[in-house]
């Protein structure tokens, strides 16, 4: 994995391989991306690397949602936080 970029990296955690994308629907580095699959609600992010981390942010109104540690072994938790708790600042959009 050394040579992968975060996103490619993600998706080998997600899915073993890095280039395929079945929670990321979209490519390009400023569109809005879905955290989705499995039980966990969907969420919609932006991704910016800070280096070794990956920064999360709320498409609407560029709040931080969460960030990732590709090296992190919580990862997988770390998304699923991420879910929890975009979903639930992101119904505030709908709301609105
Ligand atoms: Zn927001």
């Amino acid at each position: 994995m050394m040579n992968f970029t975060a996103e490619q990296k993600i998706r080998y955690k997600l899915t073993g391989n890095p280039y395929q994308d079945p929670d990321f629907q979209h490519e390009g580095p400023n569109v809005i991306r879905w955290l989705t699959g499995g039980p966990n609600p969907t969420v919609k992010v932006q991704f910016q690397q800070e280096g070794d981390l990956t920064i999360l942010y709320c498409p609407w109104c560029s709040e931080k949602l969460g960030q990732l540690d590709m090296s992190s072994k919580n990862v997988y938790q770390d998304i699923a936080e991420i879910r929890i708790t975009g979903s639930k600042h992101q119904r505030q959009h709908q709301n609105n």
